[in-house]
């Protein structure tokens, strides 16, 4: 492995320049807090890519088509996920609870698309090192595939101008140890596919996708990578919509939905909102979100494919017997050592060992409700103190995970005009797209879709970039 470029202090802040003025040039940019339109700064970044082994790497990539399969197969298992949702629901009437009722409203309606897409992204850490231990399985707006060829083109741009050399003079990486995601191309042909299986398998450009996006959304840039590959590549245009604006500007005539002004005929509809309570301030936005899911477009995803991404799931999941159901032998082996130990908070035999250990050995644990998007977990040494606030029969709504133990590397971030070299950690991300039937499973499409790396202050616990703990990173592969 290479150790990371070492440069003089003139050449650092020099270095720094150039990723700031090839973001602002190339769209590796986002919105700062409280922003104008027209005034954005370069996103959080890695000056330098981080090192990851190459089978890690590999690994990950190679194994996302079977984790969509897994995720298609648990949804095509109606009765068994409805079960467990209905569960879910009583801890989390609010937000579990309402999304499950509008499932059920438009199923008793009859306006439902048995056609679901999913873009997903699979989170891996590496473990003591070298094999990668999953975080998460997200099944709903999930982030950065945007970014992250962008700031892979960086860090190539950086390196093949020589800037990563003390003295400008040769290349310090070779090219082919820096790879560049697929990430926009991926994502915006997974949805492409939604188009075109919602059009009978014909690619129909008069249809239109839909965003569901976040009001004053500061990653809109991410998503907006993702929009022009859709027009460019696949003609596909696209319309942005937040929940509150969704009933004033849509409408739905037979059973397919249309934009009211130009009455363009909605074929996907990809949710970058919508995944936590905080999406829903008032009735609008659920009413909203029954309007979206009552008709035929295609949801990405569906209420149940992003039910099915709850770290409940994820948990009943790591049992072999529950995996096995779903896969052959040698995929469940596959999938099974992606997986550290994640424990129920319930009455089981695993349950009651769970709850001794998360007072006896909380700083090996990280405890985690069922909500998306970060700053929900609870970790290490205060998860006993957390557990203590909560009445013990609730105790059940929450999932203890065994700490991963990644390698930490000094690598030097930039976030708006600030440059510090620190311990970091890295998460990487793999995306997949699939499209398939909820009704019996049937796959139509399915797919490796680019990835992400991110990376965050070794002494900070969440990762999260958007809400300013994180940066995006790229991959130097060794
Ligand atoms: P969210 O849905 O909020 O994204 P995650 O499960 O991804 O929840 O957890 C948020 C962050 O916490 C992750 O990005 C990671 O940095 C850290 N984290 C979560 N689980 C673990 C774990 N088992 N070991 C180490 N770090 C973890
Ligand atoms: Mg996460």
């Amino acid at each position: 492995m290479k150790p990371f470029p070492q440069l003089s202090s003139e050449n650092l802040e020099d270095l720094k320049v150039k990723a700031q003025q090839w973001s602002l040039a190339n769209g590796l940019v986002m919105y700062p807090p409280d922003f104008q339109t027209f005034n954005v700064s370069n996103a959080p970044i890695t000056l330098f890519p981080t090192p990851i082994p190459k089978t890690a790497f590999e690994q990950a990539q190679l194994i996302q088509q079977t984790y969509n399969e897994l995720y298609s197969k648990i949804v095509g298992d109606k009765e068994w996920l409805i079960n467990e949702i209905k569960q879910l629901s009583q801890f989390d009437p609010e937000f579990t609870g309402r999304l499950f009722e509008i499932y059920n409203k438009v199923n008793e309606q009859g306006n439902f698309q048995p056609l679901s897409l999913g873009i997903f992204r699979s989170d891996y850490m590496l473990h003591d090192g070298k094999d990668i231990k999953q975080i998460e399985f997200n099944t709903v707006s999930v982030s950065f595939g945007g970014l992250s060829p962008k700031i892979n083109e960086l860090h190539t741009y950086l390196n093949d101008s020589g800037s990563y050399d003390n003295d400008y003079s040769y290349q310090y990486y070779d090219p082919e140890e820096l790879p560049v995601s697929s990430s926009i191309k991926k994502i915006a042909e997974g949805i492409s596919k939604g188009n075109y299986y919602y059009n009978d398998e014909t690619d129909n450009t008069k249809t239109s996708i839909l965003f569901i996006v976040q009001p004053n959304e500061r990653n809109s840039f991410d998503q907006r990578h993702i929009e022009y590959e859709l027009l460019k590549t696949h003609k596909l245009k696209s319309y942005r919509l937040t929940l509150e604006e969704t009933i004033e500007n849509t409408t739905i005539n037979g059973d397919k939905l249309y934009m009211k002004k130009t009455m363009d005929e909605i074929s996907v509809v990809y949710y970058r909102s919508g995944y936590g309570p905080g999406d829903y301030p008032n009735e609008k936005c659920w009413d909203a979100r029954f309007q979206l899911e009552n008709n035929k477009a295609i949801k990405c995803p569906s209420i149940i494919t992003q039910l099915s991404g709850t770290k409940k799931i994820q948990q009943i999941l790591t049992e072999k017997s529950n995996l096995s159901k779903y896969l052959n032998e040698e995929t469940v082996d596959e999938i099974s050592k992606t997986f550290v130990k994640i424990y129920p908070m319930d009455n089981s035999p695993e349950g009651e060992k769970a709850k001794k250990l998360a007072f006896e050995q909380p700083e090996n644990f990280v405890l985690k409700p069922q909500r998306e998007g970060g700053g929900n977990n609870i970790y290490k040494e205060d998860i006993p103190g957390f557990l203590k606030t909560l009445d013990e029969k609730n105790w059940e709504a929450y999932i203890l995970m065994e700490l991963i133990n990644p390698p930490v590397h000094k690598n030097t971030i930039i976030r708006n005009n600030d440059i510090f070299t620190n311990d970091i950690i890295s998460e990487l991300g793999i995306f997949g797209s699939i499209v398939f039937d909820e009704t019996n499973g049937d796959i139509k499409y399915n797919e490796y879709s680019g990835w992400l790396l991110r990376s965050k202050l070794a002494t900070s616990n969440e990762g999260g970039v958007a809400a300013g703990f994180g940066c995006v990173d790229g991959i130097y592969l060794y």
